[in-house]
């Protein structure tokens, strides 16, 4: 082919800079001839799947060769249950990341823009990105901020809305920084938002978050027509590889994104094992349980070698480094754990570590000492 194809792909997808996933521990163990080295970069749980969703797992294997439901409605009904909302209000995607860029496709278009913060989830630059639309991204809160340093600035994003504004998206807790906005003042931003302009509010990490000053978005979708709320089973319910997460929305905005979803966008082994955890109390108390754990230990080792982290809003924490954190991610990687650069985030001083096991944990003092302190 003499022309390149990247000339032929639409304007807005030519300038897309494709997402980083965190490396593989497989991969690392073939680069560096290691084994049984440690990942902690992508906010995964670290208690392994559910024992509930591997046994609907078995269940729902003999029924492979068939399609999934396309309308996924154990499922859905099952989980407006649990979230108070009618099933029409939910709109499932393979992974959250789905409908986080469905919403981008059914609403967005080349003379229509989008807000977010800067330092805010990677997944909406694309997403808007793809569609052609333009993206204000507003400032962050600084870097000193003494509650929520990189964070969400409200008033920022406020500034930010055009009148061909058709979606802001604020992740909350926001992914890397940890950072969330409370409740009075995230409300107060929702009413500052025209109708015509939807506020998706991501919510991946709010189970994390259970007994502080946080509350979801989810209460405020009969009084607030244009808001979006957006979760996810990879994270505290142990999912990730499945790929399920979903939104919540009124019934006319999940008609919209129902439109342009792939009919099967959620395969039947993911609903069958996303369907079964919902039940699995247990299991969600043991993860919060290892993630404070985790939190109190990674804190610990921080605060030794005198390096500032960020909130501990979600199952990560954002590791200052106060220089240039390339060489210290690579040190890492060569003592076997796996974290995560944000330098793409415009953070290159930082480091994002998942909080792991407290074996995991333990490896990652090992290691941060030795690269950092040594
Ligand atoms: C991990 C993450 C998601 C999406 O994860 P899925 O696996 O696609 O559900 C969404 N938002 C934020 C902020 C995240 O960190």
């Amino acid at each position: 082919m003499s022309l390149d194809p990247a000339q032929l792909a639409a304007p807005g997808v030519r300038g897309i800079q494709p997402y980083q996933p965190g490396k593989p521990t497989s991969e690392l163990e073939r680069e560096l001839g290691l084994t049984g080295t440690v990942k902690l970069a992508s906010n995964e749980s670290p208690l392994g799947p559910p024992e509930s969703a591997l046994a609907a797992l078995r269940d729902a294997a003999g029924e492979l060769a068939r399609y999934p439901d396309g309308n996924a409605y154990a499922l859905r009904r099952r989980l407006a249950a649990s979230l108070d909302v009618a099933p029409e209000q939910i709109t499932l995607g393979n992974g959250s990341n789905d409908v986080l860029v469905l919403l981008a496709e059914a609403f967005l278009q080349p003379g229509l823009s989008a807000v977010y913060s800067r330092y805010s989830f990677a997944v909406y630059a694309l997403a808007v990105q793809a569609t052609g639309a333009t993206a204000h991204v507003a400032d962050a809160l600084p870097p000193d901020h003494p509650e929520q340093p990189l964070g969400h600035d409200l008033d920022a994003l406020a500034d930010a809305l055009a009148a061909d504004t058709r979606l802001v998206y604020i992740a909350n807790p926001n992914n890397p920084t940890g950072t969330w906005v409370g409740p009075d003042a995230l409300r107060a931003f929702v009413h500052r938002v025209p109708e015509t302009t939807l506020v998706v509010v991501d919510e991946a990490y709010c189970e994390y978050l259970r007994g502080r000053d946080y509350a979801s978005a989810l209460p405020w979708l009969a009084e607030c027509p244009n808001v979006v709320v957006t979760r996810t089973f990879s994270k505290a319910w142990g999912l990730a590889g499945l790929r399920v997460g979903y939104a919540v929305s009124s019934p006319e905005i999940a008609d919209v994104l129902n439109r342009i979803r792939q009919p099967f966008n959620v395969n039947a082994a993911a609903q069958a094992a996303a369907e079964a955890v919902l039940d699995d109390a247990d299991y969600l108390e043991r993860a919060l349980a290892i993630n404070a754990e985790g939190m109190a230990a990674l804190r610990a080792t921080a605060a030794d070698l005198g390096l500032r982290v960020g909130p501990d809003g979600g199952n990560f924490l954002l590791v200052d480094f106060g220089r240039d954190a390339a060489p210290i991610y690579q040190g890492l990687l060569e003592q076997g754990v796996i974290v995560r650069p944000v330098a793409g985030y415009g953070l290159p001083g930082y480091l994002r570590i998942s909080i792991g096991t407290p074996a995991e944990m333990a490896r990652l003092d090992t290691a941060l000492r030795k690269v950092v302190g040594g």
